[in-house]
């Protein structure tokens, strides 16, 4: 296992290490579900994900590295802020490094995931590839010209907060109004769907309690014809086409990866994107950016964490 590197998936409710090897196989995994998001206690929980994952090989590892929500100082690890966690400039890898005794690479979550499909999953052999998560929010990030783009203080990527609907939009968790995320990320399907509602009184789809709301409920509902799931769905729709359509307009990739939960409708999700997103590609050559649903799953951010651990940093050419 020539190779092997150590690969954290830090969310706002579960650690997942991994032991991942060269050709991107997770080949050990040790998780956590995270209940307090005070700093100390999560690093102390990591620390002993990462303990209990040793334990179970001799190999030599390459380097640890962990994917976290928030905007990151790759340089050092400091995470600046995290909206997740509460945390604001709270020294990650700096704290990992002395807990582990190894070094410790820190980087997006987003943009580990994105890292982690460019590499190993399906954007493999491309060179201008973006990854779009449409889960809760939207997370992402852009590869251009072979190259996993930061930007000067990190931010590049954060596709969610571009605004597609700033005057008819739903509230962004950012604040903003009609931000990519809060249109067309799974809870954008949801609010979509309660939006609708009252077009379809006698309808039952969003009558769970508002906790139990889920974007999966809503897709299925759609798949099978239900008129208010159709509704929300074909709105949700042409959101997401306008955002995939302006990312086509940034950065001209030739794959955009869907991933995340509602990115499980497949077939029935990207022939509905297509020609909407064809209609809205206009200065940039139609036809040639390929809609796909990413491969990695869950374990995307995992596998992209020891990718960087490898590379020695989240840019730096394999
Ligand atoms: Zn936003």
């Amino acid at each position: 296992m020539a190779n092997a590197a150590v690969g954290i998936d830090l969310g706002g409710s579960h650690v997942l290490a991994t032991i991942v090897d060269g050709d991107g196989n997770i080949v050990a995994r040790e998780g956590q579900d995270i209940v307090d998001h005070d700093f100390e206690v999560v690093v102390k929980q990591i620390g002993e994900s990462v303990d209990a994952l040793l334990s179970q090989t001799k190999e030599k590892i390459a380097g640890i590295g962990l994917g976290s929500p928030g905007n990151i100082d790759v340089a050092t690890g400091t995470v600046r802020y995290s909206p997740n966690f509460g945390w604001h400039d709270v020294p990650l890898g700096e704290r990992l490094r002395e807990r582990l005794k190894s070094p410790v690479f820190v980087g997006n979550d987003a943009r580990c995931a994105t890292l982690g499909e460019y590499t190993h999953g399906t954007g493999r052999g491309t060179a201008n590839f973006v990854l779009l998560t449409l889960g809760t929010g939207i997370g992402g990030g852009i590869v251009a010209e072979g190259m996993l783009i930061l930007g000067s203080q990190g931010g590049a990527g954060e596709i969610g907060h571009h605004q597609i609907r700033a005057t008819d939009g739903f509230i962004c968790g950012c604040g903003k109004v009609g931000c990519f995320e809060a249109q067309a990320s799974g809870t954008g399907l949801i609010r979509h769907a309660l939006a609708l509602a009252p077009s379809f009184p006698r309808s039952t789809l969003v009558s769970a309690k508002p906790e139990k709301l889920g974007s999966k409920p809503i897709r299925k509902a759609a798949e099978a014809g239900d008129q208010h799931g159709l509704a929300a769905w074909t709105r949700y729709l042409d959101d997401l086409a306008r955002g995939v359509a302006n990312i086509i307009a940034f950065v001209n990739p030739e794959m955009i990866a869907l991933g995340g939960g509602v990115a499980s409708a497949g077939d029935f999700m990207l022939s509905g994107l297509r020609p909407r997103v064809e209609e809205l590609t206009t200065m940039v050559p139609r036809g040639h950016t390929k809609l796909v649903v990413a491969s990695l799953g869950n374990d995307a951010g995992a596998i992209g964490a020891a990718t960087m651990a490898r590379r020695g940093g989240l840019t730096t050419a394999g």
